[in-house]
């Protein structure tokens, strides 16, 4: 009975022995089963983590690409600017026009018939240069201005009616400073902030300057950026201020001339008023300085200085 009874514990004693190691096994197993998931979840996550780190570093290269070429095309646009003139002139000329060459140049004049530019200095002056510009709208006669920048935002107005009446604008530096007493710094400068102050009214910059005075020398030709037109028939409009004396000194205008007076004086306006019948009578075509020398088959070139058409 004992040795059966200690046989029965013996026995009892190996099962349980062996269920512990069953468990032991069991959950040894289940041990790296979770370690194996582990590790796959912790993959997983790595992958998805590259994942997105790739999908960010993608886009942004393609996020610079894209400023990039718009900052590019903004480039080439300010370039195109300063060659490239534009078609036709719009209601809103800040917009689209890069010179106002197209405006201030008729295509369908006649060539064959004599052609002067009456020029215009040190305006704008509304009191004077409305007067002008009536005469000549009467006449279908474009004349030139050679504004002075800083009178601009005074006289915008006038200004801007004369370049919607196709007269041309161009510049008589900023301040009407004598060039060849500048510095190549300061005469860029005169240009620049006249071409601005031009701009800013009629969306184009000046095609051609007068230089105050008549001044020109190597460091003026050699900085100013612009064709320089002075004049043949100096009406002296300045001195005598008297409409009967300046029409006297237009007495002898001929095909090619470029005639200089000053919208800053009531008299010039009322020689003008006169002069501008007469001449369309004597068969003259009334042009801006642009149409002068296109027609004359001239090309103006920046650094020179023209004193007519002839
Ligand atoms: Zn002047």
């Amino acid at each position: 009975m004992e040795t059966e009874k200690e046989n029965e514990i013996r026995d009892e004693g190996g099962s349980l022995r062996e269920r512990a190691r069953e468990s032991m096994t069991r959950r040894k197993k289940q041990v790296r089963t979770r370690i194996v998931l582990l590790n796959a979840a912790i993959a997983m996550l790595v992958i998805m983590c590259v994942f997105v780190v790739k999908l960010v570093s993608l886009n942004k290269p393609e996020q610079t690409k894209e400023k990039k070429t718009v900052e590019k095309t903004a480039e080439a646009n300010s370039d195109q600017e300063a060659e490239k003139p534009t078609q036709e002139p719009s209601a809103t000329p800040a917009a689209d026009i890069r010179t106002g060459t197209d405006k201030w140049l008729r295509k369908d004049l006649d060539a064959s018939k004599p052609m002067v530019a009456l020029t215009f200095d040190d305006g704008p002056y509304t009191p004077v240069t409305k007067k002008i510009l009536s005469t000549a709208k009467k006449y279908d006669a474009r004349v030139t201005f050679f504004v002075v920048g800083n009178r601009i935002s005074n006289y915008s107005d006038v200004l801007k009616k004369a370049y919607d009446q196709g007269c041309q604008i161009a510049s008589h530096t900023h301040e009407h400073k004598i060039l060849t007493k500048l510095t190549k710094k300061q005469i860029k400068a005169q240009i620049n902030r006249a071409n601005a102050a031009i701009k800013k009214v009629i969306g184009c910059k000046a095609t051609a300057l007068r230089p105050p005075g008549g001044g020109v020398n190597d460091t003026v030709r050699k900085y100013v950026g612009l064709p320089m037109i002075c004049w043949d028939v100096d009406t002296e409009d300045w001195k005598s201020r008297n409409a009967g004396k300046v029409l006297k000194r237009c007495k002898n205008i001929s095909d090619g001339d470029i005639v200089l007076m000053h919208d800053l004086y009531p008299s010039s306006a009322e020689a003008v008023k006169k002069l501008i019948p007469r001449l369309v009578k004597k068969g003259f075509q009334l042009v801006t300085v642009d149409e002068l020398f296109y027609y004359k088959g001239i090309k103006l070139q920046k650094g020179k200085v023209y004193f007519s058409a002839k």
